[in-house]
């Protein structure tokens, strides 16, 4: 018995341990210490072991052979917010964290920080990806904004926490900080005071004080350059955006003295007007891979752009040259800078915007060394991990087809993509292989705990993220799901209250083409119910779909897969190939009372 053990032990160490991959023959860039090492990386358990000079005699695991290339470290986004990309326009595209995460995991971008997203989902997308070791770039995350009542971040239609007074701040940050956020976010921002009142320098302070004491670094939104010196003086871990003058040289001597990271956010600030200037930079093979064509074509037709756009775009050409002088004088202080794109704004792309980060922190006059160690050594020293070649760091490394030492740019010049020690098939990332979908009966509702017939839990979906206020109820009742609520929409939004089921929570969407359509068995009392088909190829929730008639008893309905119709957007077209779940959603922009009841629904 015990020797059976120990056999067992042994196998399971083996397989736990024994994923070996050795990069070999390849030129290694160490942004940290501006050296590059020519041989072999070992990876071992996802982290690098060794670096090697020549291969070890008698190496067992997989090879790669990587003469002519050059390895560089993970890069990282320390400003983002994950939702998706805006486009002039009102276009955007919906990716959400998760999706927003494989488009950056694509473009090389191995980590990133949200700087403000809806707490209750960031949090548990965090959290998921941590405990299924999910496909896409680490999430980190600060959760929400903390502001002052009508402060910037109030603005959005999404919760955030709201702090008037040093008191509030420290019940706010001790109440997040049970969700272990990985930064908090502090608004101090006085160069928008005509528009949005701040937190006063107490709270400010207090909340920074705050988050210090319970060992979490901050990350504060400045407006002016008082702002930075003030927070910066209050302890601030950094400090994010720059001022519309250049910074004084007693801030940038302040920075280096207190140790402060600065992450400028050049792509937001200048991107738009470089957009109009030269479209050419839209023409890019890694742009177009991880947008859509009609979000493209928004920023190309600069005719159509509206006056708040083109207002935007006028003042960002105004003030570059003041934006580039700054961020080189952080520079030359020896201010530790960070890449961050605040990607989610006009003129950013999720993943894509990292690689112009750097681009134009070398426009301004940085190296592309100092570019290439704000996003990755850098981020790494910030968070406390090693984010880098050395042994021990985690092995998030870009393959690059040609040095980026010579043109910053060639970091889009993407050979390989290695996440957490394992090789990326990048082509996963924007179109998951699809497996095939055997299982008719989808849930009879026997089960009265929200498990389906096949073991996935329907998840409750409500507006509150959109800043709606619809209410959903359920019971169960004699094999059937009754449900009932009030749809209360936020102004000018859709409401939302409903179920859904991800079939496959393992992220791999499924071929149903085997099917025909929907059976189900329902009862839509009033409100308006929508059958959705929840796919991979719909960006923008505009999911295939279809109205169910209401009726004061159950209807047996057999919906062909034909007859679902996208209803506000160019369609994309139905291959029943990339299926990932259902969802019976009452939805729409008037307020209504609704009520059904499903017995049954099953693919046939
Ligand atoms: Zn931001």
């Amino acid at each position: 018995m015990r020797s059976f053990l120990l056999l067992l032990l042994f196998v399971i160490t083996k397989i736990a341990f024994g994923q070996n991959l050795l990069l070999q023959n390849t030129q290694i860039i160490d942004p940290a210490a501006q050296k590059i090492h020519r041989g072999a990386i070992l990876i071992r358990d996802g982290k690098i072991a060794q670096i090697l000079t020549v291969v070890p005699k008698g190496f067992k695991g997989e090879q790669v052979d990587l003469a002519g290339k050059w390895v560089i470290p993970g890069l990282n986004d320390m400003h983002v917010h994950s939702f998706g990309n805006v486009a002039p326009g009102n276009n955007m595209q919906l990716l959400m964290t998760p999706g927003a995460a494989k488009m950056m995991l694509y473009c090389g971008v191995t980590g990133f920080l949200d700087l403000f997203s809806l707490e209750s989902q960031i949090f548990a997308d965090r959290e998921q990806q941590r405990k299924s070791g999910a496909l896409g770039a680490d999430i980190y995350c600060a959760g929400p904004i903390f502001t002052c009542t009508g402060g910037h971040g109030t603005e959005y239609g999404i919760p955030t926490r709201v702090i008037n007074s040093p008191a509030e701040a420290e019940r706010e940050i001790a109440e997040l900080a049970l969700k272990k956020p990985d930064v908090v976010k502090i608004v101090y921002d006085h160069a928008a005071a005509q528009y949005f009142p701040t937190i006063d320098q107490a709270t400010m302070t207090a909340a920074i004080q705050a988050a210090a004491k319970l060992g979490i670094k901050t990350v504060v939104h400045i407006g002016t350059w008082q702002d930075a010196k003030e927070a910066i003086l209050a302890g601030a871990s950094a400090i994010t955006h720059l001022y519309r003058e250049e910074i004084p040289d007693e801030v940038v001597a302040l920075f280096k003295q207190k140790n402060v990271y600065s992450i400028p956010t050049m792509t937001v600030v200048t991107e738009l007007a470089q957009i109009k200037q030269n479209p050419a930079l839209l023409d890019n093979a890694l742009l177009a891979a991880v947008t859509t064509p009609a979000l493209l074509k928004a920023f190309r037709d600069t005719a159509a752009y509206d006056a708040r756009t083109n207002a935007w775009l006028n003042r960002q050409r105004d003030r570059q040259a003041v934006f580039y002088k700054s961020v080189k004088k952080l520079a030359d202080g020896g201010v530790k800078i960070m890449t961050g794109t605040d990607c989610g704004n006009l003129g950013t792309f999720q993943g894509f915007s990292l690689h112009r980060e750097m681009q134009i922190m070398v426009e301004a006059g940085l190296s592309p060394w100092q570019a290439l160690a704000a996003a990755t050594t850098t981020p790494g020293e910030f968070f406390g991990q090693p984010f880098g070649v050395k042994i021990g760091s985690v092995a998030n490394l870009v393959v690059l087809n040609a040095s980026p030492l010579e043109n910053i740019g060639n970091t889009q010049n993407i050979a390989t993509v290695i996440h957490r020690g394992k090789v990326i098939t990048r082509e996963h990332l924007l179109k998951p292989p699809s497996h095939p979908w055997t299982q008719a009966l989808l849930d009879d509702f026997s089960k009265t705990d929200m498990t389906s017939a096949f073991g996935i839990q329907w998840d409750r979906n409500l507006d509150a993220g959109f800043g709606g206020k619809s209410t959903l109820q359920h019971e169960y009742r004699d094999g059937t799901l009754r449900a009932w609520g009030k749809l209360q929409p936020a102004p000018n939004a859709p409401g939302l209250a409903g179920f859904s089921l991800d079939c496959d929570k393992k992220e791999t969407p499924f071929d149903v083409s085997a099917f025909f359509g929907i059976r189900l068995r329902i009862k839509s009392a009033s409100g308006p119910l929508f059958l959705k088909l929840i796919t991979v190829g719909v960006t923008n929730y505009d999911y295939h779909a279809t109205l169910i008639s209401n009726s004061a008893d159950f209807q047996e309905l057999k919906i062909p897969f034909a007859q679902f119709k996208q209803f506000w957007s160019a369609p994309a077209a139905w291959t029943g190939k990339d299926v990932r779940g259902v969802a019976l959603w009452v939805s729409g922009f008037q307020p209504a009372d609704f009520e059904f009841v499903i017995d049954q629904i099953e693919f046939y």
